[in-house]
């Protein structure tokens, strides 16, 4: 039988939230390939490819050695939030903080007319990728980096 290659096909990644191009080229076997493949953007594992080489490099991973490939498989489980028994509990342990302990304080808003550049501007100035609109006085929405970046890629291209 064919190796699934996952050409075309779209995941919700479980890393970055998005739906995207399903990771290509994962080289893991079994069940392992198959859930990377089944959860994971193509964007994600490219970001975990250059990770690894560092978490190689960070932990001296030696291959001969059977405990390296497991270490390795639970680095690369944590940095895809694919989650083993100790990472779950952690992460609900977090759940149930407070939202307020958690979120950012607004450090910068936007009105709802101002232009592109004043946004890209507060972007790049104060290192953020969201920041809340206001209309009125009142949060009508907010713009993510990502937005802008779609519209910029409208006007070049
Ligand atoms: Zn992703």
């Amino acid at each position: 039988m064919p190796t699934p290659t996952n050409e075309g096909s779209t995941v919700e990644c479980v890393r970055c939230h998005r739906t995207a191009a399903a990771a290509r080229g994962v080289s893991w076997g079994g069940e392992l390939g198959a859930e990377i493949r089944a959860k994971i953007c193509n964007d994600c594992w490219t970001e975990w490819q250059a990770a690894e080489v560092m978490v190689i490099n960070e932990l001296r991973l030696n291959f001969m050695d059977p405990e390296a490939q497991s270490t390795l498989i639970g680095q690369m489980r944590e940095f895809f939030e694919l989650g083993d028994g100790q990472v779950v509990s952690r992460i609900k342990e977090r759940a149930e903080r407070p939202v307020g302990d958690v979120m950012q304080p607004i450090k910068v808003t936007l009105q709802h007319d101002d232009h592109l550049m004043k946004i890209i501007y507060e972007m790049v100035e104060n290192n953020l990728s969201m920041i809340p609109v206001l209309q009125d006085g009142s949060v009508v929405g907010v713009i993510r980096s990502v937005d802008v970046l779609d519209e910029v890629s409208k006007l070049v291209l």
